[in-house]
C-alpha cells in the first residue's frame, strides 16, 4: 500500500466530536494499511471569526500579522486532530507548513506554493506516525515569513503535499458529497457528477464554487494528480478531478451526439466587487496606467469593461470586478493616480453577484449563450457584464438576483436530478 494524503475542511472539523470522528477515519485508512498524511483546515468558521476579530482591532491589519493570526487556526485543530489520533492507539505527528517543508513565496495572504520538502513527514512516516499537517500555510524562501495561501487554501496544501509524497490520488473531504451542478445549498436538486476534468473544475472553481481551491486543482493537473472529492460524514463514493477536454469523450460523434455532459455546472460567486473609473480621457496609455497599478498592488482583476466614449466629450468609462477583499485597496491605489490619470469619479459596489455556466460541450454546441441568457431573461434577472471563455459563459448580476439565476440556468440546462439527492451535512455555509 502506498501512501494516502487526506484533506479535512473546517465543516468536518466543528467541534470535540468531529474532531473525534475524523480521527476514526483517518485511523481506519492506517489500519487497512496505507502510511497516512493529512492536511486539516482551522475548526469550523474559526478563520472568519479570527478575521472578524483583527477587523476590530484594525480596519486595515498588517498582512504579515494577519498570517500570523490566520495560521494559529490550523495550529489548533492539527494538534487536536494529533490528541484524538493517540486517543485511539495510533502515534501522530502534528507539523506547521513551515516545519512540513511548504515553502511559498512571499506574497501575504495569497501566497504560492513554489516547492514542498517534507524530509520531516517522510521521517515521520518512517517511524511509524500518522502525519498532521496544518492546511492553508507555509513559510516564504525569501524572507523567512510566514504565509496563508488565500481562503480555501488547505485544499492546495493537500494536493501539494500528495504531489511531493507521490501518492496516487489526493482525497478532499468535505460536508457534501462531492462535487455537484451547482452548489446544493441553492439547488438542492443539484446532480453529483462522478468525474469532471481539470479545465472543468479550474472553472467552477474560478467561477466560485469553493468545493475546492483554484490553486488545488492547477497544481492537481501540473503534477497529474486525481483529486477524490467526497464527504466526510457518509462512505459514498465522491467526485474524481481527472483527465482534459481534449480526451476522446468530448469529440462529437454523428449528428454532434457526444458521450460527455454538454454542461458540467453552474456556479455563482458573491465575493466580488465591481469598481468603475469615470471619466477617463480616451487616449493611448491610461489604461495601462491603471492596471500597471493595480498589478503592482497585487489584485487580481476579473472582468474588465470599457465602454466606447462619449464622441462630445472623448471621456470613457472602464469598470472591472475584483475580489471584494481587495477593494479598498484598489480604491485607494486608483486615488492615487486621479491628477495623472486626470479621471473623473469612482464608483464602487460590492453587491453584484458572479453566475457562470461552465461545460466542455459548450466548445460545439452553439446557442448555448442564448439558451443561458434566455434562462435569466425569464428569471428576471438583469445582466451587468458579460464575459466567457473556451468553456464558460459569466454574467455579473445584482446579488439579490444570485440564487434565482443560478436555479434559472440549472432547470434551463435540463440539470436537476428527478430526485433530491444533495445532501448538506455540516458547515454554515458562511
Ligand atoms: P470545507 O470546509 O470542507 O473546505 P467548503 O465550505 O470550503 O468546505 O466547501 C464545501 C462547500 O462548497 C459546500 O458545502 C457547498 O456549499 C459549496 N459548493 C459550492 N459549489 C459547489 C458545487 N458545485 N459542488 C459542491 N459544493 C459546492
Ligand atoms: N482555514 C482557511 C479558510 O477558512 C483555509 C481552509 O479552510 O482551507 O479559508
Ligand atoms: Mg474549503
Amino acid at each position: 500500500m502506498g501512501i494516502v494524503v487526506q484533506k479535512y475542511g473546517g465543516s468536518s472539523l466543528s467541534d470535540a466530536d468531529a474532531i473525534k470522528r475524523v480521527a476514526r477515519r483517518i485511523t481506519d485508512a492506517k489500519k487497512a494499511g496505507n502510511d497516512v498524511v493529512v492536511a486539516v483546515s482551522a475548526m469550523g468558521d474559526s478563520t472568519d471569526e479570527l478575521l472578524d476579530l483583527a477587523a476590530q482591532v484594525s480596519p486595515l491589519p498588517p498582512a504579515r500579522e494577519l498570517d500570523m493570526l490566520l495560521t494559529a487556526g490550523e495550529r489548533i485543530s492539527m494538534a487536536l486532530v494529533a490528541m484524538a489520533i493517540s486517543d485511539l492507539g495510533f502515534t501522530a505527528r502534528s507539523f506547521t507548513g513551515s516545519q512540513a517543508g511548504v515553502i511559498t513565496d512571499d506574497v501575504h495572504g495569497k501566497a504560492k506554493i513554489l516547492d514542498v520538502t517534507p524530509g520531516r513527514i517522510r521521517s515521520a512516516i518512517e517511524e511509524g506516525h500518522i502525519v498532521i499537517v496544518a492546511g492553508f500555510q507555509g513559510v516564504s524562501q525569501q524572507t523567512k515569513e510566514i504565509t496563508t495561501l488565500g481562503r480555501g487554501g488547505t485544499d492546495t496544501t493537500a494536493v501539494a503535499l500528495a504531489a511531493a509524497l507521490e501518492a496516487d490520488v489526493c482525497e478532499i473531504y468535505t460536508d457534501v458529497d462531492g462535487v455537484f451542478t451547482a452548489d446544493p445549498r441553492i439547488v438542492p436538486t443539484a446532480r453529483k457528477l462522478d468525474r469532471v476534468t481539470y479545465e472543468e473544475m479550474l472553472e467552477l472553481a474560478a467561477s466560485g464554487a469553493k468545493v475546492l481551491h483554484l490553486r488545488s486543482v492547477e497544481y492537481a493537473r501540473r503534477h497529474n494528480i486525481p483529486i477524490h472529492v467526497r464527504s466526510s460524514f457518509s462512505t459514498l463514493e465522491g467526485t474524481t478531478v481527472t483527465g482534459s477536454i481534449n480526451d476522446p469523450e468530448f469529440d462529437e460523434g454523428p449528428e454532434g451526439t457526444m458521450e460527455a455532459p454538454i454542461i458540467a455546472g453552474v456556479a455563482h460567486d458573491r465575493s466580488e466587487a465591481k469598481i468603475t473609473v469615470v471619466g477617463v480621457p480616451d487616449k493611448v496609455g491610461e489604461a495601462a496606467a491603471i492596471f500597471n497599478a493595480l498589478a503592482d498592488a497585487q489584485i487580481n482583476l476579473d472582468m474588465i469593461v470599457q465602454n466606447v466614449s462619449a464622441a462630445a466629450t472623448n471621456l470613457t468609462d472602464i469598470s472591472f470586478t475584483l475580489p471584494h477583499t481587495d477593494g479598498q485597496t484598489a480604491m485607494t491605489t486608483l486615488a492615487g493616480l486621479r491628477d495623472q490619470i486626470g479621471f473623473e469619479n469612482l464608483l464602487y459596489d460590492d453587491k453584484i453577484g458572479k453566475v457562470s455556466l461552465i461545460g466542455a460541450g459548450m466548445r460545439s454546441h452553439p446557442g448555448i449563450s442564448a439558451k443561458f441568457f434566455t434562462a435569466l431573461a425569464e428569471a428576471g434577472v438583469n445582466i451587468g457584464m458579460i464575459s466567457t471563455s473556451e468553456i464558460r459563459i459569466s454574467v455579473i448580476v445584482d446579488q439579490d438576483d444570485v440564487d434565482r439565476a443560478v436555479q434559472g440556468a440549472h432547470t434551463a440546462f435540463d440539470l436537476d436530478a428527478d430526485e433530491v439527492e444533495a445532501v448538506v451535512y455540516g458547515g454554515t455555509g458562511r
